[in-house]
């Protein structure tokens, strides 16, 4: 069993490398980012009450977040271990969490504010199945659709500068000395994100002494 956090700058790749994580462990990828887009993309109720905190760039309010993570963990299907990616992102919400559960690493990936918003800037999803893009790293086939199901691919819609400027700021205030409670729990594992995805990845797993997978290795 492996339970990880993974934190790190927006536009760090903390996701994709999750998702990397994920498919070849058996993780269960917890992203609250991701719930919270699943909600608006389906006009929930919870949509309602933090689609305007999103696309400011503002972080949403911790009793909203606890109860998410609360009852994703009850689900109790992450049989081999979960990563959690986006969480906790203040104090409180680390308090919450290290109530009632214990981790493995934390995965910092380290990336400077300047590569970030270059990052961001070209960043796409699909509108449809939500995979990700970069129109550097990671293009599409075909302009602006989706390689594999053919959605129309756009910005994240708290991709806009002043709600990166505003995600930024949180993270230093309020995100960055929650690694810091971790350092000194000697939980973290800083790992270098300005290479690759693939030299990322292979960084990560040999950090947290998980096998290094074929196609990493040979991309490596
Ligand atoms: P992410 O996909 O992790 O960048 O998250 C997208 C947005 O969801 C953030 O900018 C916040 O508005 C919100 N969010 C995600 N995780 C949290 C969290 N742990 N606490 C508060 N807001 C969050």
């Amino acid at each position: 069993m492996h339970k990880y956090i993974i934190m790190g700058v927006q536009g760090c790749g903390k996701g994709t490398q999750a998702k990397m994580l994920r498919e070849d462990f058996e993780l269960v990828h917890i992203s609250v980012g991701d719930i919270f887009r699943w909600n608006i993309q389906e006009h929930t109720k919870l949509a309602a009450r933090i689609n305007r905190i999103i696309s400011a760039g503002k972080l949403v309010p911790d009793d909203i977040v606890e109860e998410i993570i609360r009852k994703r963990l009850e689900d109790h299907d992450w049989n081999y271990g979960f990563i959690l990616d986006g969480f906790p992102r203040n104090a409180r919400q680390s308090e919450f969490f290290l109530e009632s559960y214990d981790i493995d690493a934390v995965i910092h990936i380290d990336v400077p504010d300047k590569l970030v918003m270059k990052r961001v800037r070209s960043r796409r999803l699909c509108s449809h199945c939500g995979l990700d893009y970069n129109l550097i790293h990671r293009r599409p086939a075909v302009p602006d659709t989706c390689d594999v199901c053919g959605g129309r691919l756009e910005r994240r819609k708290d991709d806009n500068e002043q709600a990166l400027r505003e995600r930024l700021r949180n993270y230093h205030n309020k995100t960055a000395p929650v690694l810091d409670l971790f350092r000194r729990k000697e939980l973290v594992l800083n790992v270098d994100g300005s290479g690759t995805v693939e030299e990322v990845q292979n960084e990560i797993r040999k950090r947290i002494s998980l096998p290094i997978s074929e196609y990493v290795e040979a991309s490596a």
